[in-house]
């Protein structure tokens, strides 16, 4: 065992009222993993860990750290907080490939997920849990989402989500890959062929558009387009990255990983939106960092600026009239994303928001009977650990609902709410 992880565990001060859990949303009961790693309990640590949050693994490694668990840790107060997240990984990786998820036996009901993302994959376990047979739909070759598709292997190895794609096989999730339900299988076709409920985890993947001339030309990309399949890009020397989101830090380490040399990332504000490591990793990886530009088009030489004039509360007021000219070979369009209609366009009584994003009511239904949803596809670009935390809420309505029952009042904030036991 890495000797930093005992040590971490030993500074820990078992907190009776723990604000490590308060700061974590999935609210994982960090005392006691903690707890159970130094009476050598690793096994029964991994499995409350796993039973809590599947997606525990992943969260060690890409949560936000900082400002949830260890951001909250009394110990942060004199600037040396538990490593949790370094504890939670021991844990959750030694247990993840043992791991026996308890299945009630065949309730005879059948529930069609949409999406293996964070959100479909915690549905999908915890319908199975409760003796449903499930089948999960998924648009891409393999499962994970954005998991897979986005957070470049550097951040979360891909072995990791084909560890947890084995996890669902042997739970006997039925796995139906390379099929985007909506163009040819819809949802009524679901309904039709016995599904008693249907969830939506579909997220958001439209990547969003600035709107300036330039967007269509060869050497501009989206940054969700890019960190799907970076190989089948050539890039060039010359990157420049627009927007400091976490994803246009990901497309800019990812591009200094693939041979280009010059890599700028550039906002509009004062300061990046990306979290602070992410910045520093950026730095640190070669990115130059530009700030306080407003980008006016695109033409085949690159992108062209103008500089932000501020008030002294950092708004902007106006732009300088002198145009900045950059040369790059391409350029990343990386201002976030929001979804597709293809469900919306093609099943009746489903309605959206004027942002796209599903309306659901607070037990996560949709406007229509018996479809549910939750993560991205509800909240717009969010997290991981969130996606989790809402679907457990929402598989246990669906499950209510198949089974006749009213909807429960659940807190939605996981530190409210009774665990929610089948
Ligand atoms: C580049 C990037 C980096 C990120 N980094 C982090 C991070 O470090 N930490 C963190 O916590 N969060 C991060 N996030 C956010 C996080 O990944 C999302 O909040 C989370 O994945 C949302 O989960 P989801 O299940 O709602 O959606 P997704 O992960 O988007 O999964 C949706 C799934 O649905 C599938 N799908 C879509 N439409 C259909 C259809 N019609 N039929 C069938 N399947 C369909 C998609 O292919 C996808 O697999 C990042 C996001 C991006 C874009
Ligand atoms: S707040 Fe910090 S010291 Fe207290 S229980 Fe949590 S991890 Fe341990």
């Amino acid at each position: 065992m890495a000797v930093h992880v005992i040590d971490e565990a030993n500074r820990c001060l078992q907190c009776k009222k723990p604000l490590c859990r308060i700061g974590c949303p999935v609210n994982t009961p960090i005392p006691q993993m903690i707890k159970m790693l130094l009476d050598s309990q690793i096994s029964a640590a991994g499995q409350m860990l796993f039973e809590n949050n599947p997606l525990s693994l992943v969260c060690s490694m890409v949560c936000n750290h900082d400002k949830q668990c260890e951001g909250h840790c009394v110990l942060q107060r004199k600037n040396n907080p538990i490593h949790i997240s370094s504890i939670e990984n021991y844990i959750s990786n030694s247990y993840l490939d043992s791991a026996e998820i308890e299945c009630a036996p065949d309730n005879g009901m059948m529930a069609a997920v949409i999406g293996a993302g964070p959100a479909g994959i915690t549905v999908a376990i915890e319908l199975r849990k409760r003796g449903y047979e499930v089948t999960l739909f998924e648009s891409n070759d393999r499962i994970g989402g954005i998991m897979r598709y986005g957070i470049p292997e550097f951040r979360l190895p891909k072995t990791i989500i084909d560890r947890l794609a084995r996890k669902l096989r042997q739970t006997g999730v039925h796995l139906r890959p390379n099929v985007v339900i909506g163009p040819s299988i819809t949802i009524d076709d679901m309904f039709r062929d016995g599904y008693k409920s249907v969830f939506i985890g579909t997220g958001v993947w439209r990547p969003k558009k600035l709107g300036i001339p330039g967007e269509s030309l060869g050497n501009v990309h989206f940054a969700i387009d890019y960190l799907k399949n970076p190989e089948s890009y050539r890039l060039g020397e010359t990157v420049v990255v627009i927007g400091m989101e976490n994803s246009a830090i990901d497309v800019a380490r990812t591009a200094l990983r693939n041979r280009s040399r010059n890599v700028t990332i550039v906002t509009h504000s004062k300061k990046g939106q990306a979290r602070e490591t992410e910045l520093e990793y950026a730095k640190i990886d070669g990115a130059e960092l530009v700030y306080g530009m407003s980008i006016g088009e695109i033409n085949k030489t690159g992108p062209l600026f103008y500089k932000n004039i501020f008030d002294e509360n950092d708004k902007v007021v106006g732009k300088e009239k002198e145009p900045i000219q950059m040369s790059a070979d391409s350029v990343i369009v990386a201002i976030s994303q929001g979804p597709m209609n293809r469900l919306i366009s093609t099943t009746g009584g489903l309605y959206a928001n004027d942002k796209g994003l599903l309306i659901t009511n607070e037990f996560g239904e949709t406007t229509r009977k018996g479809i549910f949803a939750s993560g991205d596809v509800v909240h717009g670009s969010r997290t991981i650990v969130e996606a989790v935390n809402s679907s457990k809420v929402v598989a246990h309505q669906m499950d209510r609902f198949m089974r006749g029952l009213p909807f429960e009042v659940v807190a939605q904030d996981s530190h409210e709410r009774e665990p929610l036991i089948p």
